[in-house]
């Protein structure tokens, strides 16, 4: 799977693709991040926001800068399909690549709910995803008319920009790749997780209280057990 990030903070995403098991997926080639950052197109001095139409605070992000970072991306897409060009000429503008297996996402606090279904969906259905992060009140909506790109939220509250979201469907989608996680980690997510986790020691001792670990998880009993889980699951 590649991620395909449209964003004009990409330092932003650094230290998080480097760690665990996100950072171990990238080394081992189960997925592939990519930065494609706007500001690179804007001439010497030309700004990458303008005000809105309409009037309001905050500023809008300009169209042609987006379009030229996602046909970019759609180019190094259609560059590694050769065989779904038509006509063989890799006119991206055309969007000639196989569109069934890209997908393009733009980040909004009003779009489609993520969650774990979409990720699993994600992750099967599609070799390529273009994310494209906002900031301050968003990108010109034409963006995603031309692109027919999909509005999606990561929960109902409003952050100041797409680079967490874009982190988080990367996350979340890399791990329902096989491989991604280890295999005692994907024989976990196979199991019933529970939201109530314990590990050593089995009494905590804290301000002379003991707070123990639950006994029907020491008692070697499976059925109970996941039982016990199904009370707690996430
Ligand atoms: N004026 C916009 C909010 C812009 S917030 C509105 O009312 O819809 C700036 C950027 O942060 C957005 O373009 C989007 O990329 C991102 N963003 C903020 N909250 C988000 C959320 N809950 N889910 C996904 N993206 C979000």
């Amino acid at each position: 799977m590649r991620f395909h990030i449209i964003t004009i903070f990409p330092e932003a995403f650094d230290s998080y693709l480097k760690e665990s098991i996100i950072g171990r997926a990238i080394e081992a080639k189960k997925i592939k991040v990519l930065f494609y950052n706007p500001l690179s197109y804007c001439k010497p001095k030309e700004r990458v926001d303008g005000r809105p139409y309409g009037g309001g605070p905050g500023m809008v992000l300009r169209p042609e800068v987006f379009i030229k970072s996602i046909e970019k991306a759609l180019a190094k897409i259609a560059k590694s399909f050769p065989r779904s060009l038509e006509g063989g000429q890799p006119d991206h503008r055309k969007t000639s690549v196989n569109l069934r297996k890209v997908k393009i996402i733009n980040f909004s606090p009003s779009g489609k709910k993520f969650d774990t279904a979409y990720a699993k969906t994600s992750a099967k259905k599609y070799t390529d995803i273009i994310m494209i992060s906002g900031r301050y009140e968003g990108i010109d909506a034409r963006v995603n008319k031309i692109f027919k790109a999909e509005d999606i939220s990561i929960g109902d509250y409003v952050l100041t920009g797409g680079e967490l979201p874009a982190m988080v469907l990367l996350d979340s989608i890399s791990r329902q790749i096989p491989g991604v996680l280890g295999t005692y980690e994907s024989l976990e997510e196979e199991r019933i997780s529970s939201s109530e986790v314990y590990t050593r020691p089995e009494i905590l001792k804290y301000k002379n209280k003991n707070y123990k670990v639950p006994k029907v998880l020491l008692s070697g009993n499976h059925k109970l057990i996941e039982e016990w889980k199904n009370k707690t699951k996430e």
